[in-house]
């Protein structure tokens, strides 16, 4: 998206949210100028998006109602997790982890409530939370093939057959060994998992989650993309210390270096590094 896209979103998002203070007219009661609303937009955006995890005014937050509910679902996605195991939790389908639940009464069934909450977490648009990433998994019931992806080893997570593994084999090729695969292909369900845990974390905060994990159904790594990092760098990997690591620099010196997410991007995303675009 270009920068005036990205603008016109910006201006759409703040059209759209009644709750924000008018900046149209200056405290002196006179206008100020267009470039100048612009300049404090783009400042108070950029500002937003590198300190993803503190609250900003603008913010989309659960009612306490569905706070109470995020707790349930939370915890029994945790549960089905368990009772499935790391490497298929993340690429199990919406529906056969809905079976799951029902046939195994240690996960226990998914309330008619909860299915409502998530429902309409899947199919409201992200960009009122100011997520401007596309979509990328467009039925709640998309299925990923066991015949397509191939769990790689010594990871446990699953890549996709054909261009996502060679692309990771070639890296992995040029890198040697202190490279890691810490994050292939999510599924819905892992997305669900991964965002709402984030957001009961910051007091059902839905915007502020998704400035570091894109809502369920946004995720390019249900298509393709991936995360890596340097071996033994833990959860680093998933800082900004992972651009000091020599995994890092040799994969910029090897021209790997196209991310996703660049630092400053207008898709309401924080930089990510470690994000390979497929
Ligand atoms: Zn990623």
């Amino acid at each position: 998206m270009d920068v005036s896209a990205a603008l016109h979103l910006l201006a759409t998002d703040q059209e759209k949210n009644p709750v924000l203070p008018t900046q149209d007219v200056h405290l002196s009661g006179l206008p100020v100028p267009a470039q100048k609303i612009t300049d404090d937009k783009i400042k108070d955006y950029l500002s937003k998006i590198r300190h993803p995890d503190i609250l900003h005014p603008t913010d989309i937050i659960l009612a306490e109602k569905d706070n109470q509910l995020l707790v349930t679902i939370v915890a029994r996605f945790q549960r089905l997790y368990k009772n499935i195991g790391y490497g298929n939790f993340g690429v199990v389908s919406f529906d056969n982890a809905l079976k799951i639940a029902r046939d195994y009464p240690i996960v226990g069934e998914f309330t008619p409530a909860e299915l409502e909450f998530l429902e309409m977490i899947y199919y409201r648009n992200a960009r009122d939370y100011g997520f401007y990433g596309e979509k990328r998994v467009v039925k709640l019931t998309q299925h990923i093939n066991k015949k397509d992806i191939y769990k790689v080893p010594y990871s446990g997570n699953y890549l996709f057959k054909g261009s996502s593994f060679a692309k990771y084999e070639e890296i992995k090729k040029d890198l040697g060994e202190e490279v890691l695969l810490t994050s292939g292909i999510r599924g819905l369900v892992k997305q669900f998992y991964l965002y709402l845990n984030k957001v009961a974390r910051h007091d059902g905060n839905l915007s502020l989650a998704s400035r570091s994990l894109a809502p369920p159904g946004y995720s390019y790594h249900a298509t393709g993309d991936f995360d890596i990092g340097q071996a033994g760098f833990g959860n680093n990997n998933f800082s900004e210390k992972f651009i000091g690591t020599p995994v890092f620099q040799k994969l910029a010196a090897q021209g790997y270096v196209e991310y996703r997410y660049q630092r400053d991007n207008m898709l309401g995303v924080r930089y990510e590094p470690w994000h390979v675009k497929l």
